[in-house]
């Protein structure tokens, strides 16, 4: 299995990343990927982009060097489980949206809390992707999200990147995996990329998936049919 899109990267607009869109996308071509999307923080995480930044995002070309750029956000879950305060107008030209916790939006809490927080997302038509959801400091009834995903429409992502930054992470994205498994729920397979060296590197959870043998054709961004056909159905050609 190889993946042929990395759908979760940061540029310089987090300045917690290093990299341009330029860097990110060349970072890609050098990886031999089709397409990049470029998901930035939402604005309610401390360095993450002023909204503008999202409401600008269709300045973007669809194809730098050969690749496909697909304008994207990584909203802060926050507690309730509500987004970034941010007006839907600023949104309108995001095409890919993950949904992640990170401790300054929302301070790990109980497994009911981050349950509840993930239910409400789940319900939200804005989002497209529950991201890092492995990560062991916000433990939640995965059986009981994973199960609903395909009813709304979510898909589930394997964070290669948590692997190496999270402790337990996993452990956790092996029962997560083994769940959308057995619930034929789609994933994504990224690596959160924050500098150009980076994008697409995604070995470690490749070989857990491939530990579990999860089916490859559950995973949207392993083919380039695959990933076509997943933003057809999202009303978006990427490709000619
Ligand atoms: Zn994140
Ligand atoms: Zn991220």
């Amino acid at each position: 299995m190889h993946i042929v899109a990395d759908l979760h990267t940061h540029t310089i607009a987090s300045t917690h990343a290093y990299s341009t869109v330029y860097e990110m996308v060349r970072g890609a071509k050098a990886k031999g990927l089709i397409a990049i999307g470029i998901t930035d923080h939402g604005p309610d995480m401390t360095d993450g982009p002023h909204e503008w930044h999202f409401s600008n995002l269709n300045i973007i070309p669809r194809e730098i060097d050969g690749v496909a750029v697909i304008r994207g956000i990584e909203f802060n879950i926050c507690p309730g489980g509500a987004l970034d305060r941010m007006s839907e107008k600023s949104l309108e030209p995001v095409e890919f949206a993950l949904a992640s916790f990170h401790d300054c939006c929302f301070a790990p809490s109980t497994r009911a809390a981050h349950t509840e927080a993930l239910e409400a997302v789940l319900h939200d038509k804005r989002v497209q992707a529950f991201g890092h959801p492995g990560n062991p400091k916000f433990d939640f009834d995965m059986e009981h999200i994973i199960s609903q995903c395909n009813q709304y429409g979510k898909l589930v992502e394997i964070n290669s990147n948590s692997f190496a930054i999270r402790k337990g992470s996993r452990e956790n994205c092996t029962e997560i995996a083994r769940l959308c498994k057995k619930y034929q729920v789609p994933i994504v397979v990224d690596s959160d990329s924050h500098i150009e060296y980076t994008v697409g590197c995604v070995d470690n959870a490749l070989e857990m998936l491939e530990e579990i043998g999860f089916p490859e054709e559950l995973v949207v961004n392993s083919s380039g049919e695959r990933l076509d056909e997943y933003f057809r159905g999202r009303g978006l050609t990427l490709f000619g």
